[in-house]
Formats: C-alpha cells, sequence, structure tokens
C-alpha cells in the first residue's frame, strides 16, 4: 500500500487529532438547544466550548473567526448514549456466547473502534459503555485511544467488567468445565468490596451490577445479590465517587436495587406499578433498553408487523407504560450492540413510534435528560460555558423523531469530524 494510500485510509483517524478552530460562528435554521426549538439563532464555538448561543443577531463573530452556514439544519447538542456495549456486535452475527468465548480479545477491540467511530458519526458524542462482556478491561484502553485523538469516538463512561453473583451469570457449557465469564464474579463482603475496588482502580467510570439473570428454575430470571451485597456495592462505589447502575428486570431484583441506591435500572421489564413508586420516591431512573428486547425477539424468528406480538415484547410495553405513569425519569439508551453500533436513533424511534413518546421527550432524554443523569454537567444542552459537542440534523427532529437519522455535520470538541 502506498503511503498516499494508507493516508487517505488514516484520515478519519487523522481529524481527530486536529485542533480545535479558534472561533466559529455556526448558523443552523433553528437551535435545539436540550430543552426547546429555537428558530434563527447562531451558536459561537471558541476553542473546545460553547462561548455564545442566541439569536443570530446578538451573536458576534470575533476577527479572525470563519462562519459556516447550516441553512435547513437543526444544531442540537451531542446525543449521548445511555446503554453501550462498544465490545460487542449484534447476535444475529455472532451469538454472545461465541463473542466471550471465541473471539480474541484483539478481533473484539479491532472491531470496537469501528464501533467507536460509528457511533460518533451518528451524531452521539458521548456514551456510557455498560461492561465489556468478557474483554476485561478493554473499554479504558478504547477511552483512551479516543481521548488521545487516536482514533474517533464519542466520549466514553465505562463500566469494565462488570459485577454478578457466582453462578449467575454465563456463558454456562458443561458442569464439568469452568469457562470465563461475560462479568466478574464477586460474592459476600470481601469479594465485593474487593472487586469493586479493582474495576475502579483499572478505570471504572462507574459500577454495573447484575441484580437479577436467568438462573432461576427454567432459567426464568431471578435475584442474584442480597440486598446487604448490593448496598455494600453502592457503598464501596459511592465512597470512590462512582455510581452504581443495575441491570434488573424482576420486581425484587428492581426493589433490591432500588433500596441499595443505584442510579439507573437497565432494562426494568417485569417492573410493576409500586416498583415504579419506589423508583420516583428514591429518584432511581429507569433506562428501558426497548430497542435491544426488539431485536432479540426478531433474532428469535419474529416477524415484525406480522403474527401475534411476543410476550416479552407486551410485557415492556407494560412495564414502560407504568413507569411513565409513575413518574419515573427515563434515561435514552438502547443496549446497542446487541443491535448495530451507529445505529443508536433506533431506541428514540421506537420509543416515539411504538411507546408513544414524543419526539421532543426522546429528544431531551438524550440530551439534557441523559447528562443530569448521568452527572455531566458539561455537556446535554447548547449554552455557554459547555463543551462544544454539537450535531446538526436535516429537519426538525422535535416533530420528526427521523430527523435525528440525517446526522449532516458533527463537533465534539470544537474539532469537527463531519460537516455538509
Ligand atoms: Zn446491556
Amino acid at each position: 500500500m502506498s503511503w498516499s494510500v494508507l493516508l487517505l485510509c488514516f484520515a478519519g483517524a487523522l481529524r481527530a487529532q486536529t485542533l480545535p478552530e479558534p472561533a466559529t460562528l455556526l448558523r443552523p435554521a433553528a437551535v435545539f438547544d436540550g430543552q426547546a426549538m429555537h428558530a434563527g439563532w447562531a451558536v459561537l464555538v471558541e476553542n473546545d466550548k460553547i462561548t455564545a448561543a442566541g439569536p443570530a443577531a446578538q451573536v458576534a463573530l470575533p476577527a479572525g473567526g470563519r462562519t459556516l452556514d447550516l441553512p435547513d439544519l437543526t444544531l442540537m447538542p451531542g446525543l449521548i448514549e445511555g446503554h453501550s456495549h462498544l465490545l460487542l456486535h449484534p447476535y444475529n452475527e455472532t451469538p454472545w456466547n461465541d463473542q466471550v468465548l471465541l473471539e480474541p480479545q484483539a478481533l473484539r477491540v479491532a472491531r470496537a473502534t469501528v464501533h467507536a467511530q460509528r457511533t460518533l458519526l451518528a451524531g452521539f458524542t458521548t456514551a456510557r459503555d455498560l461492561g465489556t462482556e468478557g474483554a476485561d478491561y478493554a473499554d479504558v484502553g478504547l477511552k483512551q485511544a479516543i481521548n488521545q485523538g487516536i482514533i474517533p469516538g464519542p466520549r466514553l463512561l465505562v463500566a469494565t467488567r462488570a459485577l454478578v453473583a457466582t453462578g449467575s451469570y454465563g456463558p454456562k457449557l458443561s458442569t464439568d468445565v469452568d469457562v470465563p465469564q461475560g462479568a466478574q464474579e464477586a460474592d459476600g463482603v470481601d469479594g465485593i468490596v474487593r472487586a469493586v475496588r479493582e474495576q475502579i482502580g483499572k478505570g471504572a467510570d462507574l459500577i454495573k451490577v447484575y441484580a437479577d439473570y436467568r438462573w432461576g428454575l427454567n432459567s426464568t430470571a431471578q435475584p442474584t445479590f442480597s440486598q446487604e451485597e448490593l448496598t455494600l456495592i453502592v457503598q464501596t462505589a459511592r465512597s470512590a465517587g462512582r455510581g452504581v447502575v443495575a441491570h434488573a428486570s424482576t420486581p425484587e431484583g428492581m426493589r433490591r436495587a432500588i433500596l441499595a441506591g443505584v442510579e439507573t435500572i437497565e432494562h426494568g421489564d417485569d417492573g410493576t406499578p409500586e416498583i415504579f413508586k419506589l423508583m420516583k420516591q428514591r429518584g432511581v431512573a429507569l433506562c428501558p433498553t426497548v430497542a435491544a428486547g426488539d431485536a432479540i425477539a426478531q433474532y428469535r424468528g419474529w416477524k415484525k408487523g406480522q403474527g401475534p406480538v411476543p410476550v416479552r415484547i407486551e410485557q415492556k410495553h407494560q412495564s414502560v407504560q407504568a413507569a411513565l405513569k409513575a413518574g419515573v425519569t427515563l434515561a435514552m439508551g438502547g443496549d446497542v450492540g446487541v443491535f448495530p453500533h451507529g445505529d443508536n436513533a433506533r431506541e428514540m424511534e421506537q420509543l416515539v413510534k411504538e411507546f408513544g413518546l414524543t419526539p421532543l421527550q426522546v429528544l431531551r432524554q438524550a440530551t439534557s435528560g441523559n447528562a443530569q443523569i448521568f452527572h455531566l454537567a458539561d455537556r446535554g444542552s447548547i449554552r455557554p460555558g459547555l463543551l462544544a459537542d454539537l450535531v446538526a440534523v436535516a429537519g426538525d427532529p422535535t416533530q420528526d423523531v427521523g430527523a435525528v437519522r440525517k446526522v449532516q455535520l458533527v463537533m465534539k470538541g470544537g474539532v469537527l469530524y463531519k460537516q455538509p
């Protein structure tokens, strides 16, 4: 391969190392600032920050700066993915067991670099990545590669290995062999404290715990950790400044996780009105991951739009409605990796088209909402002082959620990764 071809191949990656322009004035048709639409606004970016946003006539471009006209586009905060697994790829390509057991870590990481780029170019400038599923601490290195400008990708909040109770998780093969698991097993006071600290020491931004899993009789979901164990996980993480998120779908698993003080419940499929009331009281958000359930049902043979709706999908509709009725805050996260990275908007579309949320609701969730739930005070809105993580899409995403797929511009920290 000649050097020129090689350079072309790496052009995308090199762009990540480019310094931000000193001053750029963005002039779209409208600005969604994380809360509401503002027609005729302009946004000024200097270095890696937003320094002004408001009616175009009131935002002046400093000398030496450049103007970027974005006619017919809506400028909005970079989207925040709430639940991804960059180290996984869709299960209809390779079953989860095989990804965990058969794929070398180098292969998984190589693929993850492409996933990171696709996520960013889809307009998601931040992602909360909830577990490497057997790829150890590869997410920490991936995050470093992105932060050092070696590969393009979103800003990452990483959970590293995640915690499971012994015997509860997978893969499960013969009883005669202990195979590597998709998460770290830990139990009891000493084991749990040690595992949480180990993950934090290696770079976990948050701790992910599986409060229940399909290890009941006939593979039904049952709680895993005891109340005491979950409480200890939260206390140990919190004392080091980290939050805890819980995978939970059973009412009892959810209840224990909520009482322990987790910040979000992932999935929540069998949540009851009582459980959602408790979530609301304790200020715990729900990340329903509707797109993952939908994808898995289709991988198992469901022909969407034909034939009866699977029980799991019906149940998901009921739980999301019960959560909304109880006033539970929803985080936006699709469990991307179960379905293709870069297709992150699928969760937003399904929440609108199949679960009755408005486009405005899901846009807020994916920007200012997720920023608040994940304690990211420096992003998720367009206002002076925040990071210049910006996306421009064709059309009005507050009217048509499908507009979030029409990404024309992606800026992260003042650096353009895509422009019209
Ligand atoms: Zn997940």
